[in-house]
């Protein structure tokens, strides 16, 4: 089923809480009825969401959005030792892994709680706490706008790396995903090394999938913003990576500046970090500020506008860069 609207407020599709409108919103319930619509001679700016947990509408779309409510949770096949699962791209991403940990199905335990939903996860590859998606994902089925062709993208063909993937580079905005397919373990293989999970999961009683999950759930709870309360798209910025020298210099200088090596050589540094030290946390502007509890995350204080929010970020960006040298860039997509 296909339907189509116009004129549509994205209020409820953007947990900014922006209000902007689209041209024309299509919402399509299954690869053949977009296929259909596709083919009846689609042409125009377009733009693909799911939950709109990673946009920033700079003001309103002048164009088609296309949003996925393909539902359904597919079991292809399973061995003694995994299970294959075909989902929907419209199924919420944090209900599919409730389900996943209730099934006793292991590897996405630890991506609880991310909003957004499962077409998106394969365009992000999301990551947290040391497992991202793209580790479990076997195949993403799509649909090319131009040309309304049925594609398949294995795992290799979607070039996954940290939050990125094939979609967001050589491929961006060409293909809806209708379909993404995970192979998941049934046997425990937990990652509780990072951060405090295995503190906060041991206190739960030990490693088991609904602890695992619960006590993620927890921890991201008490540091992240919830959508439903507080506008946000999650971490803003993306942590910046410098050679080593530049790192070394700037640990002489600021000796608690969080650093984290990576096997290349180079340095992670804490984008949230160095914005805290810049003083964001206690001077906001009007409309927009930096979240209490995680500086990396941009908020909407009430009422802001898609160039309110780029307008704090680029005051945020400039300040880091005066006072560290360092250029932060934006994790969030801004749509135009
Ligand atoms: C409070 C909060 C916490 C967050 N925590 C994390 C975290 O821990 N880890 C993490 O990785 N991310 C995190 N995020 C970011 C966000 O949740 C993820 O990027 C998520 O995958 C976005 O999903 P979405 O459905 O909302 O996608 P959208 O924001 O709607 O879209 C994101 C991108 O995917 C594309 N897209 C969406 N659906 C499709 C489709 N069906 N076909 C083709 N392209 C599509 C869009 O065009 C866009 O480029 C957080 C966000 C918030 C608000």
């Amino acid at each position: 089923m296909i339907k189509v609207h116009d004129k549509y407020p994205l209020l409820k599709h953007n947990t900014f809480g922006i209000e902007a409108t689209a041209e024309r919103f299509v919402e399509f319930s299954s690869a053949e009825a977009l296929v259909g619509f596709l083919k009846e001679g689609f042409s125009g700016k377009s733009l693909v969401i799911g939950g709109g947990s990673n946009l920033l509408f700079a003001g309103d779309f002048a164009g088609t959005i296309f949003h996925s409510r393909i539902m359904g949770i597919e079991v292809l096949g399973e061995s003694e030792n995994d299970v294959l699962v075909r989902v929907g791209s419209g199924v919420n991403w944090d209900e599919f892994v409730g389900y996943c940990v209730e099934q006793g199905w292991h590897g996405l335990e630890n991506l609880s709680l991310i909003p957004g939903e499962v077409g998106a996860s394969a365009v992000q590859n999301v990551g947290a706490y040391g497992v991202e998606a793209g580790d479990l994902i076997v195949k993403v089925e799509a649909i090319e706008i131009d040309g309304a062709s049925p594609c398949v993208f294995t795992n290799a063909d979607c070039e996954y790396a940290y939050r990125h993937s094939i979609f967001k580079g050589a491929e961006k905005e060409k293909y809806i995903i209708t379909h993404v397919t995970f192979r998941l373990k049934k046997h425990a293989g937990f990652k509780l090394s990072y951060g405090n999970l295995k503190e906060k999961v041991d206190e739960l009683g030990g490693a088991t999938l609904a602890n695992v999950r619960k006590a993620v759930c927890e921890i991201r709870s008490a540091k992240l913003p919830d959508p439903a309360e507080i506008g946000s798209a999650g971490s803003f910025f993306m942590n910046p990576v410098v050679a080593a020298a530049v790192a070394a210099r700037l640990k002489e200088e600021y000796p608690a500046m969080p650093q984290y090596p990576l096997a290349c050589g180079d340095v992670k540094l804490s984008a949230g970090w160095m914005i805290e030290q810049c003083g964001w946390k206690d001077t906001p502007h009007e409309h927009v500020g930096v979240y209490r509890h995680q500086a990396l995350v941009v908020i909407n204080r009430g009422g802001a506008k898609g160039g309110d929010v780029i307008a704090f970020a680029a005051a945020v960006v400039a300040s880091v860069k005066e006072k560290f040298g360092v250029e932060l860039n934006m994790e969030v997509n801004v749509i135009e």
